[in-house]
């Protein structure tokens, strides 16, 4: 079996499927051979990106990390009790 082999698109170092992080979007294709590199990526992305759509994203975005990490916290005190 034949392993491809990615390039990060922020440092260039090679790595194999299954390392890394693969991320695809349309035909937009991002890789990155660590989360140090994701979030260097994204921190320049987010500079780029206009703010008025980027804003109202980010905000929902936020709200829905929100919801999740309440039903987190829910089913923890469940255990606990
Ligand atoms: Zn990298």
């Amino acid at each position: 079996m034949v392993k491809q082999e990615y390039e990060c698109i922020v440092c260039g170092k090679k790595f194999n499927e299954g390392q890394g992080i693969v991320l695809t979007k349309g035909s937009l294709k991002l890789t990155f051979h660590s989360s140090k590199c994701v979030s260097k990526f994204f921190k320049l992305y987010l500079e780029r990106l206009d703010e008025s759509c980027s804003e109202k994203s980010a905000r929902d975005l936020i709200k829905e990390l929100e919801k999740i990490r309440e039903e987190k916290q829910k089913q923890t005190k469940k255990v606990i009790s």
